[in-house]
């Protein structure tokens, strides 16, 4: 008899081929919400999860019995409860290395729209101001030859520097658990206390994952060591930063602006004051968001769930 799959991402025609090839599959469109009800209605026959985005809590996983693995379509596992998976012998997978370069681009892309207003300028040309050349209110900053520093300086902050020192020439920073040689070597950066860090940098780029250590890590204390001229970028997890001291920072001119493509609460109610900043281009966590690295993804967390179900170690298994 087929295992059977609960599924709450929706897949291309030839994965949910693949995937349907091996296992029952149950489709839930929207499981924090609407689909709420279907999904725990499925739990209890489900040998398999394969989704991301959803808060698995221990009332959910109490409704699934029989689960063997869950397979995150996601390099961030801050949605699960690692040890009591563990506990349960339920196996977690992710998908990392496939979304690293994409999520880099879009790091970068936050680094070049924050310098150069480019969302700003690009609303004004659109909102029909363009009546003359513009003048030094309208100037950004360069990127090219500034400081970039980056904290969490794994598979994506590498990524991140290798942009930035080969394609704009600039130093880099980085602050991390321990120092990197093997980057310090290619990128001639180097690893600094944080506080040190905070204050040597011009752009400041959050790409680390979010744990109990890293909640709250920069506050209005990390936000004051940083100069006016600061833009800060996170395309981490929003909860790494406290969001309330940023909107301050960023509307008392404590730095220049924000890149931010993840929030404390996502979507990012449309009340929010960053939405009122022209010092703010906001994304719709879109770091890994292309055809391409999200079929890759995709692929990625089909082939490791199919592992676990079929016994075997799946590549990306994240409990220890
Ligand atoms: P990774 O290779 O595991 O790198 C994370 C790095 O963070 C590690 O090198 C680690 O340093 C460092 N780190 C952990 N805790 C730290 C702390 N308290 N202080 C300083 N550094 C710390 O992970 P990755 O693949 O680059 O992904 C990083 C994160 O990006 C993910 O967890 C996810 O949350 C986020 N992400 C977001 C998007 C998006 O759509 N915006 C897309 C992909 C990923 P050590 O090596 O020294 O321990």
């Amino acid at each position: 008899m087929k295992k059977h799959v609960v599924l709450y991402k929706k897949l291309s025609p030839a994965l949910l081929a693949r995937l349907g090839d091996q296992v029952d599959v149950t489709y839930i469109e929207d499981p924090a919400s609407d689909g709420l009800a279907r999904l725990r209605e499925a739990l209890p026959q489900a040998h398999g999860l394969l989704g991301a985005s959803l808060k698995l809590d221990a009332a959910l996983l109490d409704l699934a019995p029989h689960l063997e693995a869950v397979s995150s379509v996601s390099v961030g596992v801050d949605n699960y409860d690692i040890a009591d998976l563990t506990r349960r012998g339920v196996q977690l997978t992710n998908t990392p290395d496939v979304l690293t370069e994409t999520t880099a681009d879009t790091g970068f892309a936050l680094i070049l729209a924050t310098a150069r207003r480019v969302v700003e300028l690009a609303n004004l040309v659109r909102d029909g101001h363009w009546t003359a050349s513009v003048g030094p209110t309208h100037f950004g900053t360069d990127v090219h030859g500034k400081t970039l520093g980056i904290i969490g300086m794994g598979r994506i902050g590498e990524a991140l520097a290798q942009r930035g020192h080969f394609g704009f020439g600039m130093p880099v920073i980085y602050h991390s658990h321990s120092p990197k040689p093997a980057v310090d070597q290619r990128f001639g950066a180097r690893h600094c206390g944080l506080d040190e860090f905070l204050q040597e940098a011009d752009f400041i780029c959050l790409t680390l994952p979010l744990t109990a250590e890293t909640t709250g890590l920069i506050g209005a204390r990390e936000l004051e060591l940083m100069g006016p001229d600061s833009i800060f970028i996170n395309i981490s997890r929003g909860k790494v930063v406290d969001e309330k001291a940023l909107i301050h920072a960023l509307q008392t001119g404590q730095i220049r602006a924000a890149g931010l493509d993840v929030f404390e609460r996502e979507p990012l109610e449309p009340t929010s004051p960053l939405l009122t900043l022209d010092n703010v281009v906001a994304t719709p966590h879109i770091g890994s968001a292309t055809h391409e690295t999200r079929e890759a993804m995709a692929r990625c967390a089909v082939d490791n769930l199919l592992a676990a179900l079929r016994g075997d170690r799946p590549q990306n298994l994240v409990n220890p």
